[in-house]
């Protein structure tokens, strides 16, 4: 097997290892606030994260960040459950950051004995001001110095909902001249008056991202906390907090109820030509600019899922990008290429004709079929052989038919000839025309011996191209949803004048009547097909009894690149 190169969170953990840190005490969590679906940016997380859990054989956590009741529901939840395990991930424990909201208030209550926090009762305006600015140090506000016994008071009525939002917020007490703003005296605690979606309204108050994140890290002995690089400012915090409830602060302990853990950043996915951010893909879901969270052009997990992606694909993506600490824009086209080459290997070969143009052989006797021999993936053998029924009336692709063919035409023109995969060698004779002069139906006949694999001389002649057809009588006719980018612009929200919503792209999606072989009516959601010459297909979930619907998941080159 190739050996491959560590990344840089491998390199670390290979250290600590080397000195002494034992290899049991490796913990590790993927901590999603479920507020929104999960996008490919979190697939990248989950492969870094569950990977190492798979590579050093430690436990990985599932732990929802659900500190924010005002944004956060069941539904979502649920939907990254499914999705991670659709990546094919199985996380160790699910937990949520609520389950510790006593214990990080008995812990906040300590910080306020201990003069390591306090209650501000300043308007929001106030404290931003009195905070400084980057280059500016900050200045100690009217309430830093209240008594212990007034802080925790004040704290015990904030908890049980006496005042009203906004009226006080609970401060670490650290130092407002810090030249890290996040230093500067940080929010522990805010008021809300919500319900929130696990602890109900047992709650007034809830803790801030940057205390409850380490405190939960520590709770469940994670050893190795890994986010995107947007929090390297907040490892100072991070530790702050850490060291208020853990007294060995300085010294690495392989106890592993006393392990320390320890941020990690490394630099986030960019994509693009899509938008990530939830509070956006939330924005296109509500304004109804797409269907529901998992539509085909969303780059959610569930939307990639129902376009087609395999869970495969996205790993196979994620593991090619590597973990690295330098941020850059990944091409969408690395995925579809990652994509092709899974759905090569996987997605059986079938015959679909999604713009029809009649053909007549009409030296074929009328009344006659034949169930001809198709090879369902050539790339793997064991994927054998189905039958296609032949007969006179065929539909073919429009565009597969030009009356004069120019140069460079490898398919179908009067008196010339073209080979119908798995079948027969057929020559244009006519067209047959409306009456504003448009093809209706092509009038060709069939060269007998010529059948494909039959072993005669005539099936070996070699003719212009090969087209793809359905046989009129035996076809099921299928809605088919074929898609573009979301977005025609390589980065719609890096405008500063324009909103990214400017930069929807109008004609994204397009829905055609096709017609597919009779295999295809028993496919169910989620089967993924080549369809000859067009592109790979899947079957979308809106597919019922009577009605076939599929989504176009990928064509087969990279059209973009032509
Ligand atoms: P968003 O900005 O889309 O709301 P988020 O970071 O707020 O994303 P979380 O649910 O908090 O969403 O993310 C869970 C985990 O996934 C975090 O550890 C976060 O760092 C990681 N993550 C989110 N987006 C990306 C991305 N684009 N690339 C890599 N990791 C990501
Ligand atoms: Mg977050
Ligand atoms: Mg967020």
């Amino acid at each position: 097997a190739e050996e491959k190169s560590l990344h840089f969170i491998e390199q670390i953990i290979e250290d600590s290892l080397a000195s002494g840190f034992p290899q049991e005490n490796l913990r590790f969590r993927f901590p999603p606030e479920p507020n929104g679906y999960l996008h490919i940016g979190h697939a990248k997380s989950i492969c870094l994260n569950f990977g190492l859990g798979l590579k050093y054989n430690a436990p990985v956590n599932l732990r929802f960040d659900d500190t924010n009741p005002a944004k956060e529901e069941q539904e979502y939840v649920d939907a990254i459950k499914e999705d991670l395990l659709w990546l094919g991930f199985q996380w160790s424990e699910e937990l949520y950051s609520s389950d510790y909201f006593q214990q990080l208030y008995d812990w906040a209550v300590a910080m306020i004995k201990n003069g390591k926090a306090y209650i501000d009762s300043q308007s929001s305006e106030a404290m931003a001001i009195q905070k400084g600015t980057p280059t500016q140090p900050g200045v100690d506000g009217p309430f830093r110095n209240r008594s212990v016994e007034e802080n925790l008071t004040l704290f015990e009525g904030m908890k049980n909902g006496d005042f009203p939002e906004g009226s006080h917020v609970l401060r670490a007490k650290i130092d407002m001249a810090s030249t890290n703003m996040l230093m500067r005296d940080p929010l522990m605690y805010r008021i809300l008056h919500r319900h929130h979606h696990r602890t109900g309204n047992d709650w007034n108050i809830y803790p801030m991202y940057d205390y409850a994140h380490g405190e939960s890290d520590y709770i469940e002995h994670i050893s190795h906390s890994i986010c995107t690089l947007e929090f390297v400012m907040h490892r100072e915090l991070y530790d702050w907090f850490l060291d208020q409830i853990y007294p060995e602060s300085s010294s690495q302990s392989n106890d592993v109820d006393k392990v320390r853990p320890h941020q990690y950043e490394f630099a986030r996915l960019n994509l693009n030509y899509t938008v990530m951010s939830k509070r956006k893909l939330l924005q296109l879901v509500q304004e109804n600019r797409v269907n529901g969270w998992d539509d085909p052009r969303m780059p959610t997990i569930s939307g990639l899922r129902r376009r087609g992606y395999t869970a495969a694909s996205i790993r196979k993506f994620c593991e090619s990008i590597g973990v690295a600490k330098r941020e850059n824009v990944i091409d969408v086209s690395l995925l579809d290429f990652c994509l092709r080459e899974d759905l090569n290997k996987k997605a059986p070969r079938v015959m679909a004709v999604l713009d029809p143009i009649k053909l007549v052989i009409t030296n074929y006797p009328e009344g006659k079929e034949e169930f001809l021999d198709a090879e369902n993936n050539q790339e793997e053998e064991a994927a054998g052989f189905r039958k296609v029924p032949f007969s006179r009336e065929l539909y073919i692709e429009r565009e597969d038919f030009l009356e004069v063919a120019p140069a460079k035409f490898f398919r179908l023109s009067i008196g010339n000839e073209v080979r119908l995969k798995n079948a027969y060698i057929i020559k244009a004779e006519k067209v047959i025309k409306d009456s504003d002069g448009n093809s209706i139906e092509i009038h060709a006949t069939y060269d007998t011996d010529s059948l494909s694999g039959s072993g005669s001389e005539a099936s070996k002649r070699k003719v212009a191209g090969t087209l793809h057809w359905v046989a009129i009588k035996h076809a099921v006719e299928a809605e088919v949803r074929l898609y573009d980018r979301l977005f025609i612009d390589e980065a719609p929200d890096s405008h500063k004048e324009k909103n990214f919503l400017d930069f929807m792209n109008s004609n994204s999606l397009q829905t055609v009547k096709g017609f597919v072989e009779p295999s295809l009516a028993t496919a169910i959601a989620g089967d993924h097909f080549q369809f000859q010459r067009l592109g790979y297909f899947t079957v979308d979930k809106d597919t019922t009894n009577s009605k076939l619907v599929f989504n176009k998941t990928v064509g087969l080159k990279d059209a973009w690149e032509e």
